[in-house]
């Protein structure tokens, strides 16, 4: 490439001529002056050229080697280069995990099931367990202890937990917070370890360290081996409304009931895998849980007049529901388009007025879950309704007090319901027989099957818009838990964003196909009001200051804000990719890719970041670098639109620069010169072409398109963006023409490969341009949209204003 050649090099010069040890160089010079003449009678004319632009390209180089030596040393740079590929941030892919994001022939997973039995007592808010766990180890490992997981340990008073926060005293405070933060909190509910015995009844021995518990095996448990064990325990059950909790209960003081919500409430299994070996990172309150799938056979015992809802099937229904409540359930799972009640709200009115020293004992069965959960009162109200997902009826499920009414009774089956649909076209059918939506003050929480959520109308039966769609989109959020993480079940303690942000994106496209679907939902609104997910919502938080900002691959425990941390931006992230980087075709594919492959799996984030890879041909490693590793934002702006002209004539000082190296403008094919508006030669009142003579030259070689639009072309601009932010992304644009058209461009991101500050376009155009604006759709989280419009808009600040109406 000859011409790109003479122009850097003729660049090269000039900005080389201007430096102050010019002179220094100049025996360099004369001696190629001396030597062109030579080489011009040596060579052809293409070797000459380039010949010519090698001495050319020497001089800088010399002068900075001059430079150096008067300076210093200067130094070099790693690779930062954007878009370098993630080597040294991921893990090197083997064969449990492949370099596609797939399981490897080698994957493994292990394996804990448990029975138990488990028994509330309302009087004394205590909760009673005993269980038996048989943990199967398919690691290729031998295991000489097993690691327990002992969550509600951090509910004891003297829980390191409880001090991991600076303490201020705040402007103002809810009393109940200023009582548990300041006042001492009497309240004990860590767990009472009973006994720890083997399969025989032996005790094993163990030492608890916090929320965890080492159990040491008699003998090692090999690879493929099985061990038994057993547990027993009790523990205080927690107001979670006063001691803000995922699980505990909710006091009715006007009728002096309980609602029990009860979760992470038993030991559970550590994972075992092959990135963490134990994951044994202590529980402190924050990042949530790592659990393997294993069958669960749960027998539940509560006062005879309570109402139990849980994860697994209920196997002995027709002992604990009424004959009235059998026929309604029977109704309820061929009812596919309204809730049907299984307990009235009037016979919950009715129900929580008695009283019994009875129980009753729910059984429930679970295969292949990773966790447990139950919710018991006798307060509930409950309602199921069928929904078709593949080829199977799943139940959409609901429990709550009166209190939930009118809310409840009309959404949150319903919400349910949306959220098995629309999921699982984007990832897999729902494996489980039913998805439960609970209502519990304040939670928003997950379990297999199973989920607590808030919303609740005012003591008159009235609510705001604001309660209604924080309680549809709570609901849409936890029942959406179920496939990120109970079923594609990734490590939450590590990774938040894992779960959050996959959940919050999905959120996202349920929540807008339920305003579709329900327009009554939405009254008054085009769609439904998604908090999270729009580029534009993450701005603020993407724009905060850099020293409360981290990156999403954090732990949940660091990081400052775990909201949109862990939730809004990497579901926005996510939004970004399949709406204005991948596309939905391409992204919808690779995302259930994902899904399916990690589908009762542990997948970690490379698997995900390389399998949306792996599916889609599309280079991501740009995208995961910068909005996952990185706290940058998105800044792109125009930073100006120059007019310029070209003409084949060059002007004098080139003639006379190319004549002192010896040769003339005949040596060179048709050339074309640009003239801006710096420049003598530039005419001001002449057309940008007027004094190109193309001659005969693009005819006779063919170019006949270029002929008619040089014909047609009236303006030409050197338009040129720039990048303030760190992130890199296509730039995104919009030209608008005098006559009021517009034309829209997108430029691939790969144009700040090279260069991360500003990239230029040179538009030939007919009609004239007299607007350009970058990401006309807010699109891309654009922190600053100040300067993404040509001209500027004018933007007023509070102290022009200030000054104005002074
Ligand atoms: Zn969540």
């Amino acid at each position: 490439m000859p011409i790109d050649r003479l122009n850097r090099e003729l660049n090269a010069f000039s900005r080389f001529a201007k430096r102050p040890y010019f002179r220094k160089l100049n025996v360099i010079q004369s001696f190629s002056l001396f030597l062109t003449p030579l080489l011009k009678k040596m060579f052809n004319m293409k070797l000459f050229i380039s010949s010519i632009l090698s001495i050319f390209f020497l001089l800088p180089s010399l002068a900075l080697a001059q430079e150096q030596n008067l300076e210093g040393p200067k130094q070099g740079h790693t690779n930062q280069n954007k878009f370098r590929q993630l080597y040294n941030e991921f893990s090197t892919p083997n064969d449990y995990r492949t370099a596609s994001g797939a399981p490897g022939p080698a994957y493994y997973q292990q394996r804990a099931d448990y029975v138990m039995d488990i028994k509330i007592d309302d009087e004394t808010q205590r909760l009673y367990g005993e269980e038996t766990i048989t943990y199967t180890n398919n690691s290729p490992d031998a295991l000489a202890y097993l690691w327990v997981q002992l969550d509600q340990n951090i509910r004891k008073k003297d829980a390191p937990a409880l001090l991991k926060n600076s303490q201020s005293l705040d402007q103002v405070s809810e009393l109940s917070s200023f009582a548990n933060n300041h006042l001492g909190d009497p309240f004990d509910g860590g767990f009472n370890i009973e006994k720890v015995t083997d399969a025989q009844g032996k005790p094993l021995p163990y030492i608890i360290n916090e929320t965890m518990m080492r159990i040491d095996l008699p003998t090692t448990l090999q690879s493929g081996g099985q061990v038994v064990f057993s547990i027993k325990w009790w523990y205080n059950i927690n107001n979670h409304v006063v001691n803000r909790a995922r699980s505990g209960y909710e006091y009715f003081p006007a009728d002096d009931n309980r609602a029990y919500v009860i979760a992470q409430f038993f030991p559970r299994m550590c994972m075992y895998d092959d990135v963490e070996g134990w994951q044994n990172y202590q529980f402190w309150g924050n990042g949530e849980f790592a659990l393997p799938f294993g069958d669960y056979e749960v027998n539940l015992t509560v006062p005879a007049n309570f109402i139990v809802d849980a994860t697994g099937e209920l196997t002995n229904r027709k002992e604990v529901f009424s004959k009235e409540m059998m026929n309604r359930y029977k109704l309820a799972k061929k009812t596919y388009d309204k809730p049907v009640m299984i307990v009235t709200h009037e016979e919950a009115e009715a129900n929580e007025k008695t009283t019994t020293t009875k129980t009753k004992t729910w059984k429930f069965s679970a295969k292949n879950v990773r966790d447990y959960g139950f919710t018991t009162s006798k307060k509930y109200i409950w309602d199921m309704m069928a929904v078709k997902v593949g080829d199977r009826d799943v139940m959409a499920v609901s429990l709550y007090p009166k209190e939930g009414n009118p809310l409840w009774e009309e959404w949150s089956t319903r919400a349910v319901a949306q959220t098995l649909e629309t999921v699982s076209r984007f990832t897999f059918d729902y494996p489980y027989h039913k998805a439960i939506s609970v209502h519990a003050k304040n939670q928003g929480m997950e379990y297999p099957m199973i989920c607590w959520n808030y919303g609740r109308p005012d003591e008159d039966g009235t609510y705001s818009d604001r309660v209604k769609f924080g309680m549809i989109s709570v609901i849409i959020h936890e029942v959406g838990h179920n496939y990120f993480p109970m079923i594609v079940n990734s490590d939450e303690r590590q990774w938040g964003w894992m779960d959050e942000g996959l959940t919050t994106f999905i959120q996202y496209l349920t929540e807008q196909e339920f305003g579709k679907r329900y327009p009554a939902s939405i009254p008054g609104l085009d769609k439904y009001p998604s908090r999270r997910g729009e580029a534009k919502k993450i701005v603020p938080y993407m724009s905060d200051d850099q020293d409360f900002l981290a990156p999403i691959m954090s732990n949940p425990e660091n990081v400052f804000q775990l909201g949109p941390n862990a939730y809004g931006k990497p579901a926005t992230a996510l939004n970004i990719l399949r709406e204005t980087i991948m596309g939905s075709d391409l992204f919808d594919h690779a995302f259930k890719t994902y899904s399916q492959r990690w589908m009762f799996k542990h997948p970690t984030p490379e698997d995900f970041f390389r399998s949306m890879e792996d599916a889609s041909a599309v280079d991501l490693d740009w995208f995961w670098r910068g909005w996952f590793y990185t706290t940058d934002f998105v800044d792109i702006g125009v930073e100006s639109v120059n007019t310029v002209q070209v003409t084949s004539e060059p002007s004098a000082s080139y003639l006379e620069r190319l004549e002192r190296f010896g040769y003339s403008i005949d040596d060179f094919p048709p050339l074309v010169f640009r003239v801006s508006e710096e420049d003598e030669d530039y005419d001001e009142n002449a057309a940008p072409f007027a004094a190109l003579d193309t001659g005969e030259y693009l005819t006779e070689n063919g170019l006949t398109v270029a002929q008619e639009n040089l014909a047609k072309a009236n303006y030409l601009y050197e338009i040129t963006f720039n990048k303030p932010g760190g992130l890199v992304m296509p730039i995104l644009v919009e030209y608008t023409y005098a006559d009021g058209s517009t034309m829209s461009e997108r430029y691939p991101v790969q144009i700040w490969r090279k260069n991360d500050n500003s990239y230029t376009r040179v538009l030939t155009s007919e009609k004239e341009i007299v607007g350009v604006q970058v990401d006309p759709n807010e699109e891309t989280a654009d922190v600053n949209t100040t300067n993404n419009s040509w001209p500027r808009e004018e933007v007023m600040t509070d102290f022009d204003r200030f000054k104005e109406s002074n």
